[in-house]
């Protein structure tokens, strides 16, 4: 039986594809995938996500901004209307969230924490789950999240301590483990430490490939797949249906 596996966070409108998207597509299916979200993160990326994907069955659309742009209120507003108009045909808000090593040269902490909020009020009015991003702020991102009582969060690309999986465990949110797991220590203590109902599977694609020196995409979640259930002792296969199921329900498709 093959695996049915669902990339759950990923860039595919991003410039890198321009030349072969169809081709990365259908390698994509022919791996097992079953559903993608792409998270474009620029207004100008929104736009052209939606003009590529918003009658696609396999890949989905979460409209999110960039935090470097957090500072730029015209871009924030811009997506924020924009989120809102096209609240039919996306699946999610986000990625949008903290980083804090974005923070030494761009906006503010506290700039970032007035517009992350901003972002999470979108996602409550239009009831969708909020795909997050947290670099160098795990802690502040769980804390808002949790005073905001946010239900339905994928944290992409968890990079947090194992008391903070078992914090956003315990409130029912879902980590979001990476391809890189497969190169990267720390990708993989966060893998162990989350209850596999907990665990959503990502590309991130064009970035963190399983090869560091390679371009990214979707169908390499069976390469993840199958090291995470290596890793956590499962079979491959109950592993994908798991997380598969995982993905399926936060995003409520
Ligand atoms: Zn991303």
């Amino acid at each position: 039986m093959r695996m049915k596996l669902f990339d759950s966070h990923c860039h595919l409108e991003d410039n890198a594809f321009d030349s072969d998207r169809d081709e990365v597509l259908k390698r994509a299916i022919g791996s097992g995938i079953v559903g993608i979200v792409t998270s474009p993160i620029y207004p100008r990326d929104s736009t052209k996500a939606l003009n590529l994907f918003r009658k696609s069955s396999i890949v989905k659309i979460s409209i999110g901004l960039d935090v470097a742009e957090y500072g730029d209120d015209e871009k924030v507003n811009i997506t924020l209307d924009l989120t809102r108009k096209h609240s039919e045909e996306i699946v999610a808000v986000g990625e949008v969230g903290l980083d804090y090593r974005v923070a030494r040269r761009g906006p503010s902490k506290e700039k970032q924490k007035e517009v992350f909020r901003k972002f999470i009020g979108l996602a409550k009015e239009l009831d969708k789950p909020l795909v997050v991003h947290s670099l160098w702020a795990q802690r502040p991102v769980l804390r808002i999240l949790d005073k905001e009582g946010v239900e339905r969060v994928i944290l992409h690309a968890f990079g947090g301590k194992s008391e903070d999986v078992e914090f956003a465990v315990n409130r029912g949110w879902m980590v979001s483990i990476p391809t890189n797991v497969v190169r990267s220590n720390n990708v993989q203590k966060v893998a162990l430490a989350t209850p596999l109902d907990h665990i959503v599977l990502e590309s991130d694609s064009p970035v963190l490939a399983p090869d560091p020196n390679q371009r990214n995409e979707p169908a390499n979640i069976k390469i993840s797949a199958r090291f995470i259930a290596d890793m956590k002792g499962y079979d491959a296969e109950e592993l994908a249906k798991v997380v598969t199921y995982n993905a399926i329900k936060v995003y409520g498709l």
